[in-house]
């Protein structure tokens, strides 16, 4: 069997490496674009390609309720379908089963139902049937099912979701896959050190391809998420690729690549461009603010992203506050690209053996 992973360089717990997909190699750390329904809202695909994304995420819950794996399989599967031919990680759906919590209906240890957001009508998902959409959408990587209890949850509630997580994970191990494709397994504890252990001791010897650290990042207070992040990172094997998923801020970002942390996803770059806002190494920057009306200046000094080379904070203010769609994709394709610069930064400086330095200047630059 082929690796799936190179351990390139280590700067206390951060590492630099380069992960091994059916559709290219991906330098890590890396930041993962999220196109949760086959699209990177407002992108177009050799646009991230500029931007220098590496992979990018696409969401079996959402594409197998529209327009449904079936449909995307007979068009070639995702990357033909999306025009992406780069590695996709498609996401079991299993977060948004259980953070729609409303829709949330029952769930046992044979499978979780529960309410399409798109209709109403009571669904059913099982470790088979999530396989079997990614198997049809044929993503480079493919996630298991897992349950992902929210913050504050009772003890025998997250303890129930570690076992069911197993569970499901043993049941997914040997299912049928996309050509070359590789299965990572989540595991699960919340912030509780001890069943976060449990949940690695359970899945490592499975042997998946990678690891994701799943259930944080869903409400709970920010120190101790990054100190279950290290303890998360610490039972996982050094030779697989980790992945936290959800997190996307630039802060957030160095915390938990300095805790050993290879990947991570969030809809934050587009989202926050939704708003009308930049990230910058001057800090998160509202474009409707007043102070920007007659600013000739680009969103972020020394960006070389297609909104910072031709355009000006006033024009990209003028758009924003003109809801002109050109405004939010500028946005978009600046966060995109200030994310991605900033995690290739983190690699380098991983790389060169300065990673302390650079974090400490990363974090006092962008909390300023
Ligand atoms: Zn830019």
């Amino acid at each position: 069997m082929t690796r799936s992973f190179t351990l390139t360089a280590t700067a206390g717990a951060a590492r630099a490496g380069v992960l091994h997909t059916a559709h290219g190699d991906v330098p890590t750390p890396a930041f993962m674009p999220v196109g949760t329904k086959g699209t990177v809202k407002g992108v177009d695909p050799q646009e991230l390609r500029a931007l220098g994304a590496s992979i990018v995420l696409g969401n079996a819950y959402h594409l197998h309720f529209r327009p449904g794996e079936e449909l995307i399989a007979e068009l070639g599967g995702l990357h033909a379908f999306s025009a992406w031919d780069g590695p996709i990680l498609a996401d079991s759906g299993g977060f948004q089963v259980f953070s729609l919590r409303d829709t949330l209906l029952e769930s046992d240890d044979d499978g979780v139902t529960f309410r399409s957001v798109y209709d109403g009508r009571a669904e059913r998902f099982t470790p088979e049937l999530a396989a079997r959409i990614q198997e049809r959408l044929g993503s480079d990587i493919a996630m298991c099912l897992d349950i992902c209890a929210p913050a504050a949850v009772s003890r025998t509630d997250l303890e129930q979701a570690v076992r069911r997580t197993t569970l499901w994970a043993q049941r997914q191990r040997e299912l049928p896959r996309a050509p070359g494709q590789l299965r990572f397994a989540i595991t699960q504890g919340g912030l509780d050190t001890e069943l976060r252990r449990q949940s690695s001791e359970e899945l490592v010897p499975l042997d998946f391809d990678g690891y994701a650290i799943g259930g944080l990042s869903v409400g709970e207070a920010r120190g101790p998420m990054f100190e279950a992040t290290s303890d998360a990172a610490s039972f996982l094997p050094a030779d697989k690729p980790r992945y936290f998923m959800g997190i996307g801020d630039p802060e957030g970002v160095i915390e938990v690549v300095s805790r050993g942390v290879d990947m991570f996803d969030c809809v934050l770059p587009t989202r926050t461009a939704r708003t009308g806002s930049a990230l910058t190494w001057e800090g998160r920057l509202n474009l409707r603010n007043a102070r920007f009306a007659r600013d000739p200046g680009p969103l972020d000094d020394g960006c070389t992203c297609p909104a910072c080379t031709r355009f000006t904070r006033a024009y990209i203010r003028h758009l924003v506050n003109q809801e002109e769609i050109l405004g939010l994709r500028l946005l978009s394709l600046h966060n995109l690209r200030f994310l991605i610069d900033l995690v290739g930064r983190a690699r380098q400086a991983i790389e060169r053996g300065a990673f302390e330095s650079f974090r400490a200047d990363a974090l006092t630059r962008l909390e300023t």
